[in-house]
């Protein structure tokens, strides 16, 4: 396995992580066995391949779950919300959760949000339930 790919990458920190012009969350796919990973990796995670390329991420993906958290931090009041989002294409991303409301069914079709403002203290991106709403019909009890 020749990894001198993974040597000439540049640190994470300095790896693109967001395309705003077309508004989705810039990660990594693998070339060998398309494991996805945001952000990109320098070695696929899933089988040690340094072809990584950079690819963007739908916009759109489901909130599987959520958990209220109520200890602020820099740029946060609590109570705030932390959910994790599978993206369509992409993997699983951590993130804020905004505008949800009551106890909503799950999957939640979510929409990513980037922040206009970088000097604004707190999250630069975080997700919005969608118009549509939840992905698939709440089991009525009967
Ligand atoms: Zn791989």
């Amino acid at each position: 396995m020749d990894l001198t790919a993974a040597l000439e990458a540049s640190l994470t920190g300095g790896r693109r992580r967001v395309d705003r012009l077309a508004g989705g969350l810039v990660g990594g796919r693998c070339l060998q066995c398309s494991a996805t990973a945001w952000p990109r990796r320098a070695v696929c995670h899933r089988c040690g391949s340094a072809e990584v390329a950079e690819t963007t991420f739908a916009a759109v993906g489901e909130l599987i779950t959520y958990t209220t958290v109520h200890v602020p931090r820099p740029g946060l009041e609590a109570p705030y919300t932390l959910g994790q989002i599978s993206l369509p294409d992409g993997p699983l991303v951590f993130g804020q959760v905004r505008g949800l409301s009551g106890d909503p069914a799950l999957p939640l079709r979510v929409r990513l949000t980037l922040s206009s403002n970088a000097s604004v203290p707190g999250p630069w991106y975080w997700f919005e339930p969608t118009e549509l709403g939840a992905t698939h019909e709440t089991p009525t009890s009967s």
